[in-house]
């Protein structure tokens, strides 16, 4: 499965040492001779061999590879930066169950490769015409991912009030990437941590996708150590999910909200996000008097706006918050840190923090959509929306339309024969009838 995030798949079937290795060719052939790459992978027990693969490859095309061991996606990031890299790899099936594993591409600013990078991999790929270098590339090992990542982390708070707070932290780090420097991060934030699942050896206590149903063990341990706040991330830490101190897991659209809030308090700017992400953001916006700029799903859409409109702060609905000063892809060192922080600002509890905000209900569902019916479907559920009084629509990524009392967004998957829907109200009746009507109609368009 190849897509704008990179390669993804099942080891030993569709993700083979072969294939990483060609995909590790495929983007030296992009990269000026004798460029420099920084890699990273998150903890999965196939890592050492795809990484193996990939350098292999890429040493052949005549690059440089800087292995920075097991680190997080937004750890890479900031290497690539730090070190003047050409680009970055990071080997991670993000929050896909234990027998994925992927490979994604990094530009030198760090970033996402944009589409058109991605399809160019994606035909060097296909073309199987790799060229090699006369000089093979080299390998070296840095391991100052964690400190870095954490003291530029440090530095975009106030890390001694926080220190002086003592916050009791429960932290479940899911055995993957952000294990390490993640308790090195609360260390120095002067938390008293209690780790679950929090060695890096890639076998996951739960299913990794960070949603209600996998973290009850995190909500119990919450409970039980009376903690200020229990935080989750996904098995390359790039998300974050919050879970209050009653041991009440707050629902994953709220890391962005609660942390664009507290960021509009110390710096008013625009902020980004995608289409699918609650509208709590447009509330946020609203009210601190900024403009929230909605793009595409997917954190590179996000991160270009970011750069283009000049956003204070953004990110996804799912857990991901992208701090500008810091790197532009997601980083849950980033939402624990600004979390923290809030906390200590207003001397509130996170249940607290949560009551300010609006209380909506998101929906999120997929239905049967045969390959070229998107259109189609697309056409007669906007018809049947946009005409609506105080109907606001945006068609950039499939289709979303805001009506007063709520909003949806439709858009096709790109590699299954699916629509997504999201679809947000009041309350949670009201959101399943925006859903439900949806579907009928796409049901009366497939006949
Ligand atoms: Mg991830």
């Amino acid at each position: 499965m190849v897509s704008v995030s990179g390669v993804r798949g099942i080891v030993g079937e569709a993700l083979t040492g072969e294939v990483a290795e060609q995909f590790g060719r495929a983007f030296a052939t992009m990269l000026p001779a004798g460029a420099t790459i920084a890699l990273g992978r998150d903890s999965r027990p196939s890592g050492p061999m795809i990484r193996d693969a990939v350098i292999v490859g890429l040493n052949a095309g005549g690059v440089n590879v800087i292995d920075l061991g097991i680190v997080s996606t937004p750890g890479v990031a900031l290497m690539i930066k730090h070190l003047s890299a050409g680009g970055g790899i990071v080997i991670t099936a993000s929050h896909n169950p234990a027998p994925y594993n992927g490979i994604k591409f990094m530009t030198p600013e760090g970033l996402n490769l944009p589409a058109e990078q991605a399809e160019r991999l994606k035909e060097i790929w296909q073309s199987g015409k790799f060229p090699t270098a006369e000089t093979p590339g080299t390998i070296t090992q840095n391991d100052q991912t964690h400190n870095l990542h954490v003291k530029a982390v440090c530095d975009i708070v106030d890390a001694e009030a926080i220190a002086g707070r003592k916050f009791k932290v429960v932290l479940d780090s899911i055995n993957g990437a952000g294990c390490e420097g993640t308790a090195l991060l609360l260390n120095k934030l002067g938390c008293e941590l209690v780790h679950i699942n929090g060695e890096p050896t890639g076998e996951f206590a739960h299913e990794p996708e960070p949603i209600a149903a996998n973290l009850t063990g995190l909500c119990e341990a919450v409970r039980q150590h009376g903690a200020d706040i229990g935080f989750a991330q996904d098995p390359d830490a790039d998300r974050l999910v919050i879970v209050d101190e009653t041991g009440k897991f707050i629902g994953e659209e709220y890391t962005l909200a609660l942390a664009s809030a507290f960021v509009l308090k110390q710096r008013k700017g625009p902020l980004a996000t995608n289409l699918s992400t609650s509208r709590m953001m447009d509330d946020i916006a609203a009210s601190a008097g900024v403009k929230l700029h909605r793009t595409p799903v997917g954190e590179a859409n996000v991160a270009a706006v970011m750069v283009r409109e000049g956003c204070v702060f953004g990110g996804e609905g799912g857990g991901g918050v992208i701090d500008p000063r810091m790197v532009l892809v997601r980083d849950s060192f980033v939402g624990i840190a600004l979390m923290l922080n809030f906390l200590d600002e207003t001397g509130n509890a996170v249940s607290e923090l949560v009551a300010e905000l609006p209380r909506y209900h998101m929906l999120k569902d997929r239905f049967p959509c045969p390959q070229g019916a998107a259109a189609e479907i697309l056409s007669a559920v906007r018809e049947a929306f946009a005409s609506r009084p105080g109907a606001k629509v945006n068609d950039e990524d499939g289709l979303r339309v805001d009506l007063p009392a709520g909003w949806m967004h439709i858009r096709a998957s790109n590699t299954e024969p699916i629509m997504r829907i999201v679809a947000e109200a009041d309350d949670a009746e009201s959101a399943g009838k925006i859903a439900e009507e949806v579907r009928k109609i796409a049901e009366e368009v497939l006949g």
